[in-house]
């Protein structure tokens, strides 16, 4: 029903996610994909029943697929993506994995290691020493970079390769840079997972994940993972997903560009003590990202001068930026991390973590040098 793009290594990122997935070009062929709702499919076809497949999956996976440079799964969720790579882990396996991933990925590696006796070797990934010396004997090298929620880059070619060598299979949570900005897979990664509810679906509305790899057997093992433990998306889901991100690349730009000049700015604001943006020329994470990003990322982590109560009536003040969670969204929004139980203690107390969206800049900026005024208020 929908074909890959023709070569898509002869066209621009831009071009990709526009154009990848859509269906055959014949005589009144619709030009997306619809949503497929059916639980079962007539006989003689790869798909028979709806929990191995389904159609607009395929269109979703096929423009992700290109994205990254690999083979893609949907997931009902990114979490259900970081599950599927952590369930090939045999018991008593080591996971090199960063002090402060993903809350949720945290979590589950906590419950891995009450339930299967995985190891977890907690380091600083920006830290190429400190990772590399941490792998020796290990089954599974976990990355995110920039890193959550304090945008440190980490060394992604020199870890992966690092991996290799040792026979780690390296797994790269790619959610806050996207494939626009950073493709893992290029720079020696075997798999890539995504939370597609932050920007690559983009508009807060759904929650869907994906897994990416050029690995056959790897491939087949998620697959396999998705069919028999279900946790299958929703065609609906997916759907407006694939709507969503036609529109990743002028999405990103303009959050980006948002996210350079309010960098610049709350860095010179007198309440603000501390800011990583890798975007900044400063910053200590800036030289690694551009060698490896095309962009920067519209993320941006801050220290207020003030304590956590400060920090909480900054969030609270906004009008415009959002006082929630997730991040990726056409929305701008901001919140406090350790306000999360989950959230590892190495997370400054008082820092404030800053989706950028594509809103009018000078209205951000306004709204967020207010708050940060309001709040000091006695
Ligand atoms: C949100 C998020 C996840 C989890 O994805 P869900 O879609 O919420 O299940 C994983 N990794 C990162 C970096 C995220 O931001």
């Amino acid at each position: 029903m929908s074909r890959p793009i023709p070569e898509p290594d002869r066209y621009a990122p831009a071009t990709v996610v526009v154009h990848a997935g859509r269906p055959d070009r014949v005589p009144d062929a619709p030009l997306s994909v619809p949503p497929v709702l059916a639980s079962t499919f007539v006989e003689g076809g790869p798909l028979g029943y709806a929990r191995t497949g389904n159609p607009t999956w395929t269109a979703l996976e096929e423009v992700l697929g290109a994205l990254e440079g690999g083979r893609a799964l949907a997931f009902g969720s990114g979490m259900a993506a970081v599950a599927a790579v952590l369930d090939r882990l045999p018991p008593g396996a080591a996971v090199v994995a960063p002090w402060s991933p993903y809350g949720g990925v945290s979590r589950l590696l906590d419950q891995l290691r009450s339930a299967r006796g995985v190891h977890v070797r907690r380091v600083d990934v920006a830290d190429t020493e400190q990772t590399v010396a941490a792998m020796d004997g290990a089954a599974l090298l976990w990355v995110e970079s920039p890193t959550n929620p304090q945008l440190a880059v980490a060394d992604l070619p020199v870890l992966f390769a690092a991996a290799r060598e040792r026979g780690l299979t390296s797994c790269a949570d790619n959610t806050f840079a996207t494939p626009l900005n950073q493709r893992p897979l290029d720079l020696g990664a075997d798999v890539v997972v995504h939370s597609v509810t932050k920007y690559l679906a983009g508009h807060s509305d759904l929650v869907l994940g994906a897994a990416i790899s050029r690995d056959d057997v790897i491939y087949e093992q998620l697959l396999e993972n998705r069919i028999y433990r279900g946790a299958i998306p929703g065609p609906l889901e997916t759907w407006i997903a694939l709507r969503g991100v036609r529109t990743l690349h002028l999405r990103l730009e303009r959050a980006q560009q948002n996210a350079a000049v309010l960098a610049v700015r709350l860095a010179d604001h007198p309440r603000v003590v501390r800011l990583t943006y890798p975007g900044r020329p400063e910053d200590p994470g800036h030289a690694r990202a551009a060698e490896q990003m095309r962009g920067f990322g519209a993320m941006i982590a801050f220290q207020p001068d003030g304590d956590a109560g400060y920090a909480d009536r900054v969030c609270r003040a906004t009008r415009l930026w959002v006082h929630a969670t997730s991040l990726g969204g056409v929305e701008s929004s901001l919140e406090r991390r350790r306000r999360w139980a989950e959230e590892s203690p190495t997370v400054p107390a008082n820092l404030i973590r800053l989706s950028v969206g594509i809103e009018d800049v000078e209205d951000l900026w306004a709204d967020l040098a207010g708050a940060l005024d309001q709040a000091a208020l006695p």
